[in-house]
């Protein structure tokens, strides 16, 4: 796959990028390895001071990161720098907690071991390589690199093929707040050479955010090495309404949360799960509310729902779509791509579906929602944990039983009660099952990245 910006709004190529050969590689390593050793010297405080010094950078630059972004993936430039205000505020929350998260943790009772006194110490591993997507090209970086930094990791970045600008923004904007230079160096590669850098000795660890396959190959990779590794990967979140639930609210937020991003989110609801007592009227509404979506130009702002991001990505969304189309499905909205230049997509929802149709168990990663009818909240539950996918899920309800009853019971890494599946600084998040394993944000993402030192003292 070439690294270049190839505009999905238009099919044209943009600009296209020579890849690093090994041995830029080799330096661009080797420079994150040097900045280790310096960085690991550091003081939170100065970490600090130069996290949110790159914060402030990345706030000035929202409107000309936006513009990259919609040139790269397509989202609605609204959306894009939103994007790009959020990672501002995921810095300067690290900035802020880095170090009461990684304070040493003393043992209450040291003469339980023996000990005069005993505690856990938080120490960097090193260089950590991360494997990132497109999808959202700042904030999937910045949510890994942001903690990996606060610790006092340095960071190599593998970025998607079709974002060699926002990767190219990402590689300077630490150093330009501060940083020791070469804390975070992206590396112009294709997928075939992430192999040689996991299995680089100044590599530590690997953190992946993507899909199942690339997953599978890294985590495989990096456990032969004996390497840490972080997986967040595909899903296919359910959304389950309750017959007490809010249904307007529920079916606003149902939409939102599958076509935000142009539907391309792994959070994103994807099976929409309707107990049969509010089946029709949620399914209208839904219906209604994913016609009036305005499909185009991601650069206007009346638009809702931009292209899918590459020409592949497209035909496998219609051929899911059409799979289930041919197996019997009802299509209540859109159901097709849209003719002319660009790889749009109509905003699509399916219904009457069975478990022979591809799109029960896969991850559609574009506008295309499905709806279940359900009649027990036991029903509701087997056809949200038949996937296997486990990454988060949404429950609109306001009956406390039924509330414990999903949070309990459902295979996930989150559940979000009224509400849909947004990532936050201050929470942990990541899958179970093949969604992943290992957690970003909060202070679990920051020690994923730590050697956890136990020190016992007679
Ligand atoms: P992808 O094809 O897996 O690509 C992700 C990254 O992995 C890219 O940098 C890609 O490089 C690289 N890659 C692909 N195959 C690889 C391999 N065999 N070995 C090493 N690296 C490899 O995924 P995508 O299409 O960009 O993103 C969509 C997927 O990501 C969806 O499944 C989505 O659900 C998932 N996702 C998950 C999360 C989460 O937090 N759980 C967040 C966002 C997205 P190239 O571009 O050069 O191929």
């Amino acid at each position: 796959m070439a690294i270049a910006t190839i505009n999905p709004a238009t099919g044209e190529t943009v600009k296209e990028f020579t890849p690093h050969d090994a041995a830029e590689t080799d330096r661009r390593i080797g420079e994150a390895q040097a900045a280790f050793e310096a960085l690991h010297h550091t003081t939170f405080a100065e970490r600090a001071a130069w996290m949110r010094a790159a914060a402030d950078l990345v706030e000035a630059d929202a409107d000309e990161l936006a513009r990259i972004l919609t040139l790269e993936m397509g989202k609605p430039l609204a959306q894009a720098k939103a994007e790009a205000l959020k990672c501002a505020k995921n810095m300067r929350f690290y900035a802020e907690h880095a170090e009461g998260f990684l304070a040493d943790e003393p043992l209450a009772d040291p003469s339980s071991v023996g000990a005069s006194r005993a505690y856990a110490r938080y120490q960097p591993l090193g260089v950590v390589l991360a494997v990132m997507p497109w999808n959202y090209p700042l904030w999937q970086v910045i949510r890994f690199a942001a903690p990996a930094l606060m610790a006092g990791n340095t960071g190599v970045l593998k970025h998607a093929s079709n974002v060699p600008q926002a990767a190219l923004y990402l590689d300077t904007v630490f150093e330009r707040g501060g940083f020791p230079v070469g804390s975070f160096r992206a590396l112009l590669i294709g997928s075939r050479e992430v192999e040689a850098v996991i299995r680089d000795p100044r590599v530590k660890a690997v953190t992946l955010t993507g899909s199942e396959p690339a997953g599978r190959s890294v985590a495989s990779i990096a456990g032969a090495e004996i390497k840490k590794s972080v997986m967040e990967l595909g899903g296919s979140d359910p959304f389950i309404v309750m017959p007490s639930a809010d249904l307007e609210a529920a079916a606003a937020k149902a939409v939102t949360a599958r076509v935000q991003n142009n539907g391309q989110s792994c959070i994103a609801a994807k099976r929409f799960l309707v107990h049969s007592e509010v089946y029709d009227a949620f399914a209208a509404l839904f219906a209604e509310k994913m016609r009036a979506l305005v499909v185009g130009d991601p650069t206007d702002a009346a638009t809702d729902v931009g292209p899918v991001a590459t020409a592949s990505g497209r035909d496998d969304l219609a051929e899911l779509v059409d799979d289930a189309i041919a197996k019997g499905a009802t299509v209540l909205a859109g159901g097709k791509a849209v003719e002319g230049p660009g790889w749009f997509y109509e905003p699509t929802l399916l219904t009457d579906l069975s478990d022979d149709m591809r799109i029960v168990l896969e991850e559609t990663f574009g506008p295309v929602a499905s709806l279940y009818r359900f009649e027990s909240r036991e029903e509701a539950l087997r056809i949200a944990n038949q996937t296997t996918f486990g990454l988060s899920s949404a429950v609109w309800t306001t009956d406390a039983a039924d509330e414990e009853y999903f949070v309990r019971e459902l295979e996930a890494g989150a559940v979000f009660i009224n509400g849909m599946t947004i990532s936050y600084p201050e929470l942990p998040f990541g899958g179970i099952k093949a969604s992943g394993f290992g957690r970003e944000l909060a202070a679990e993402g920051i020690r994923e990245f730590c050697n956890v030192k136990t020190v016992w003292k007679g």
